[in-house]
């Protein structure tokens, strides 16, 4: 689902290291394999952009691989996919079977995770992603015509890459802030964490343990909330990907922003754009699984 322009003009240097003069190349901020068609025009340098390649390929290949190519998802080398995929029988050893990518259900994985730490109010050093844990979605239909046409159960073959996978979360929020803010209205705390300068991607990056129902017809949802006071707010990207299954929703930590005449500004912004990207929201209005533990934060 998507709403207002799909595309924005440059920032004039790298979202991400701030590099300006150098070659500079469009950022798909929800990536191309996602169904994103946002666009920030001319918005990281091809540093930057190796960086951010690199885990999103790690999510898009070892997570989601055989689901993206089973539900047909966009890519940029269709023509080289595999037509069949080889099953090995769980409960039958030695016995394999070769299935067309059109009736296999291959589940994609998705981390359900706690509050983001720095939400919690956890030191930046505690790594909490080793209680993340994973959920397999599928397609419930397909699943059962599959069990019954070829008589075995399904399994689901994937790496475990919790940090690239928060990486992509966070550069997804990132992009989704950019998209009403310029790169001077705010701190950008994800940044260190989304080119790996720093390791523990669970202090910005969190989410919900409960998993809302689909909305049917709706690929993803983003919003931007705000949380804080006069003096300091807090930037969050909530964003819930393949919202017409049974997916977790997440929230990022982007950044926060200091002193009144800053925030009344930024917060002005963020009111006057359409709802949906840039929408503001209301704690009251939003749940609480993304409101911080403790106000101030330590
Ligand atoms: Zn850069």
């Amino acid at each position: 689902m998507s709403h207002g322009p799909s595309r924005i003009p440059s920032k004039g240097k790298c979202i991400y290291c701030g590099d300006a003069g150098v070659e500079l190349t469009d950022e798909h901020f929800l990536p191309f394999s996602l169904g994103g068609r946002h666009i920030i025009e001319k918005a990281s340098c091809l540093r930057c952009a190796d960086i951010t390649k690199k885990f999103e390929q790690d999510v898009a290949r070892e997570m989601w691989g055989d689901a993206r190519i089973s539900y047909n998802a966009p890519s940029r080398r269709k023509r080289s996919r595999p037509t069949h995929i080889k099953l090995h029988d769980p409960e039958r050893p030695g016995r394999t079977v070769k299935v067309p990518y059109s009736d296999y259900p291959a589940a994609m994985i998705f981390y359900k995770m706690q509050k983001a730490g720095i939400l919690i109010g956890s030191p930046e050093n505690l790594d909490i992603s080793g209680e993340w844990q994973f959920t397999a979605v599928c397609d419930d239909e397909k699943a059962n015509g599959f069990e019954s046409k070829y008589g075995m159960k399904l399994t689901v073959k994937f790496r475990h890459v919790p940090n690239s996978f928060g990486r992509l979360l966070a550069k997804i929020g990132y992009g989704q802030v950019l998209w009403t803010l310029g790169l001077d209205d705010f701190r950008p705390l994800c940044l260190p964490y989304i080119l790996g300068a720093r390791s523990n991607i669970s202090y910005i990056v969190g989410g919900a343990f409960d998993i809302p129902p689909p909305t049917p017809g709706v690929g993803y949802n983003l919003r931007t909330v705000v949380v804080g006071d006069g003096a300091r707010i807090l930037l969050i990207a909530l964003l819930r990907l393949y919202a017409n299954l049974h997916t977790p929703v997440y929230h990022v930590v982007v950044g926060d922003v200091l002193g009144e005449s800053s925030v009344r500004s930024v917060i002005a912004k963020l009111e006057s754009v359409d709802v949906g990207i840039g929408a503001i929201g209301s704690i009251e209005a939003e749940g609480s699984h993304w409101l911080p533990n403790v106000w101030p934060l330590p």
